[in-house]
């Protein structure tokens, strides 16, 4: 570690503005990491301590991975824009040094709110689960729909419908915060929905398009037999949502948008003011930005098979209550983050086969494309950590 400490990285190896206004107090020197010799330079032993201090303004240390909320210090170090990754990769050094000399670097952290935290989105979505979770889909929708078609509830009649209380001031956040959670999708633009042909296979429009509503199985926010149109915003991601084999042959179909759409935005990042910035401050509205990336990621998870069809009730209903309330009135449906698919995203929208195949299309088929899987790669994260299972048995 002491090895770590002395070494020096120059300004061009950050990408956070307040730390490189800090290095940039310090004299030209040699960078350990990139080899620049003309920037000014600081030993990692300051770095660290400044990006610690930032962390702790924001981060609190919590045991164990529970919820997707949760950030090792690596995803902070990206999500905080300290280090840049994608095409300005940092160098592997640098990253090292700074999760064996930072005191977080082992740690698992959380955000912090006022009141907000995602201790408290946690249990608010744990409790609606636990509310829509015995229901099936139509029962559940039956006791929502109600409070959907209610602008502006009263006391008695949220008791009624019994939703529960945290879901309801949640749910009034999202409502009001329109602005910040909708984008715009303007032509020209292009969907892709991707699906596994054979060699020798022609596939057609109506192939590719959204499924007859007899045919569509469950999803995360479709119940079975209802039809949505789901695509990806790039070939790339809407192959890896297939989870394919390698040397299975892929045909992608552009879909291509006639008029503009509004989609609520499930992937959205906030520009906030870095943590290192002393001036910082959290509007309270942020937390519903947190809790929908949340809503997306668990949309975005793979459904493994062995799953009960129950366990979408959840998100079923959550994307109905979208779907039917005020958002809905303005939304042709939803943006979320790819699981398969680092940096990708997915989109639904709320029509079926008609969205491209009947009056008004909102969708122009294009045709599609051929691909051959060549490679997949897998990554991991640890569960037991330094424990081994099953020597005694
Ligand atoms: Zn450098």
């Amino acid at each position: 570690m002491d090895d770590y400490l002395s070494l020096k990285a120059c300004i061009n190896c950050f990408q956070n503005r307040e730390i490189i206004k800090f290095v940039h107090e310090h004299e030209v020197d040699e960078c350990d990491f990139c080899g620049n010799r003309d920037l000014p330079a600081c030993e990692i032993e300051g770095i660290v301590r400044f990006i610690d201090e930032g962390i702790a303004r924001k981060y609190d240390v919590v045991n164990g991975f529970e919820f997707p909320g949760h950030l090792c210090f690596l995803d902070v170090l990206y999500d905080e824009e300290i280090l840049a990754d994608s095409a300005n990769r940092t160098e592997p050094g640098l990253e090292q040094a700074l999760v064996r000399t930072s005191t977080y670097g082992d740690q698992i952290l959380e955000r912090q709110h006022d009141g907000w935290g995602s201790e408290k989105l946690q249990s608010i979505w744990t409790e609606f689960c636990a509310h829509t979770a015995n229901f099936r889909f139509t029962a559940a929708m039956d006791v929502i729909g109600r409070r959907t078609e209610a602008k502006h509830l009263t006391t008695s009649a949220r008791s009624e419908i019994n939703l529960p209380l945290g879901m309801q001031d949640l749910w009034f956040s999202i409502e009001n915060s329109y602005d910040d959670l909708i984008t715009r999708h303007d032509p020209p633009f292009t969907y892709f929905r991707a699906r596994v042909c054979r060699r020798d296979q022609k596939l057609h429009h109506d192939d590719l398009t959204a499924p007859p509503a007899e045919l569509s199985s469950h999803g995360r926010m479709s119940p079975i037999g209802v039809s949505y149109f789901y695509a990806a915003g790039t070939p790339e991601t809407a192959i890896s949502e297939l989870r394919p084999h390698i040397g299975q042959q892929v045909a992608v179909a552009h879909f291509d948008l006639n008029e503009p759409l509004l989609v609520l935005d499930l992937a959205k990042e906030r520009h906030r003011k870095s943590i290192f910035d002393p001036s910082r401050d959290e509007k309270p509205g942020d937390f519903v930005c947190d809790f929908l990336r949340t809503i997306g990621d668990l949309i975005a998870k793979p459904i493994p098979p062995e799953e009960s069809s129950t366990d979408y009730v959840p998100t079923q209903v959550f994307c109905e209550m979208i779907r039917r309330g005020e958002l809905g009135k303005h939304i042709a449906g939803l943006r979320y983050r790819s699981a398969l698919h680092k940096k990708g995203y997915n989109i639904v929208l709320f029509r079926g086969r008609d969205i491209s195949l009947g009056p008004n299309p909102w969708l122009t088929f294009r045709g599609y494309e051929l691909y051959r899987i060549t490679d997949l790669s897998v990554s991991v994260e640890w569960l037991s950590r330094g424990k081994l299972y099953g020597f005694d048995c």
